[in-house]
C-alpha cells in the first residue's frame, strides 16, 4: 500500500485498538499504547512514529513505518484477530442526505423500471447508516522479474464490488469516531465478514491473474530475445558436431555421436529452464480491511400494479448522489428491471416467461 494508506491503517488501526493518538504535523504522530496491547504487538506503550522518510531524518526519535514494518504486520494480524477490521466514519451533514419527493422520483425513473405498473409515488424516507469496505490484498508476482502490489477492493456490505466508487470514497473526510448528528441512526447490518472477504477475494484473484498477463507481457520481449540467442547458438554447435561427424573416422565417431546427443539434451533442458523462469506465478494475501460506514436514505415508494399498492424501498448513497438498485427478490442481485409476482419484486434475471 502507499505510505499515505499506511499512515491511514496505522493511526486508524491504533486507536481503533484502544490507543491514545495525537498529530505532531506532518506524517509525525505520538501513540500511547495501553499496556496489553504494546505487548500484544511487541513494541513499547509509548511510540512516536513517521510514515516519511524525510520527517524521520529530521526527528532521529521517531520510528520510520513503512511497508513490511514489523508494526505495519503486527497491527495487521491484531485487526484479523479481531476478526472485524476498523472502522471508519464519513462527517456528513444531514442535509446533504436529505432528498425532496420530486428529485427521488426522478432518480428512481431514471434508475428503476416496473412492468405493467403505474408511475411510483413517493411514500417517506428514513436515515439509515449502510456499511461499505475496502480491503486490501498483498500481491507477490514471480517470475524473470519480481514485483509486488495492492489491490482494494471497495465493496458494499452484500459484497457487490464498487468499481467507480473508490476514488470518490477515498475524498471523503472520514473521522474515526460516529459523528454526534449520526448517533441515533439506525445501523444496517452486513453480510457476515468471512462472506465478504470470500468474494473481495475472488475479485482480487481475477485482477491478479490479469495483471500477471500484463507483466509477462512486457516480460516477451526479454523472453523472446534470450530464447533467440539460446537456439542460434545451439544451432551452430549441433552443426558443427554434424560436421566433424561426417569427417571423422571410425575411432572418433562415438565419442562425437555422444557429445552431439549431450549438446541435445542440453538445449532442451535450458530451454525449459527458460520457460519455467518466465512464467508468471501470483500469490494474494490478505491485508487489511476497513468498514466505511455513512449515511443512507432508504426511500419508500407505493407502486399501483393492476389494482393493487405495491411497496418498493431503495437506498439513497449521498456519497455517490446515486441510487443503489433495489435487489432481485429470488436471487438478491441488484435488479433494475421488475415485475411483481406473487409476493415480491423480481428482477428480469429470475423470469422465465419474457
Ligand atoms: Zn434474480
Amino acid at each position: 500500500m502507499p505510505n499515505s494508506e499506511i499512515e491511514t491503517f496505522v493511526v486508524a488501526a491504533l486507536e481503533a485498538a484502544g490507543a491514545t493518538v495525537e498529530s505532531l504535523g506532518y506524517s509525525l504522530t505520538d501513540a500511547v499504547l495501553p499496556e496489553p496491547l504494546a505487548s500484544k504487538l511487541g513494541v513499547s506503550a509509548l511510540l512516536r512514529l513517521t510514515f516519511d522518510s524525510e520527517v524521520a531524518q529530521e526527528n532521529t526519535d521517531a520510528v520510520l513505518v513503512t511497508y513490511g514494518h514489523p508494526l505495519v504486520d503486527a497491527l495487521v494480524e491484531h485487526t484479523l484477530s479481531e476478526r472485524r477490521g476498523f472502522q471508519l466514519y464519513a462527517n456528513l451533514t444531514p442535509e446533504v442526505c436529505m432528498l425532496g419527493p420530486d428529485r427521488a422520483l426522478s432518480l428512481l425513473n431514471r434508475s428503476v423500471s416496473f412492468r405493467h405498473a403505474r408511475p411510483p409515488q413517493f411514500r417517506s424516507s428514513q436515515t439509515l447508516l449502510a456499511s461499505d469496505l475496502s480491503i486490501g490484498f498483498r500481491v507477490r508476482y514471480q517470475s524473470a522479474t519480481r514485483v509486488e502490489e495492492f489491490i482494494n477492493v471497495w465493496m458494499d456490505a452484500h459484497g457487490t464490488v464498487l468499481c467507480d466508487a473508490g476514488p470518490l470514497y477515498a475524498q471523503q473526510p472520514w473521522t474515526f469516531r460516529l459523528p454526534s448528528q449520526w448517533a441515533k441512526v439506525p445501523f444496517t447490518t452486513p453480510d457476515p465478514v468471512d462472506q465478504l472477504l470470500a468474494k473481495a477475494r475472488v475479485y482480487a484473484e481475477g485482477q491478479a491473474s490479469s495483471r500477471a498477463q500484463a507483466i509477462f507481457a512486457s516480460d516477451r520481449t526479454q523472453y523472446a530475445s534470450e530464447r533467440a540467442r539460446m537456439v542460434a547458438y545451439y544451432e551452430q554447435t549441433l552443426k558443427d558436431l554434424k560436421n566433424k561427424l561426417a569427417a571423422a573416422d571410425d575411432a572418433h565417431r562415438d565419442t562425437l555421436n555422444g557429445r552431439y546427443q549431450a549438446a541435445l539434451a542440453d538445449r532442451d533442458r535450458r530451454l525449459a529452464d527458460l520457460d519455467a523462469a518466465y512464467t508468471v506465478h501470483h500469490e494474494v494475501s490478505w491485508d487489511y480491511l476497513v468498514w466505511h460506514i455513512s449515511p443512507r436514505l432508504l426511500l419508500s415508494f407505493t407502486v399501483q400494479s393492476r389494482d393493487r399498492q405495491l411497496p418498493i424501498d431503495v437506498l439513497y448513497n449521498p456519497l455517490t448522489r446515486t441510487l443503489q438498485p433495489p435487489r432481485c427478490g429470488q436471487c438478491g442481485n441488484p435488479a433494475q428491471d421488475l415485475s411483481w409476482r406473487r409476493d415480491a419484486w423480481i428482477g428480469a434475471c429470475c423470469l422465465q416467461d419474457p
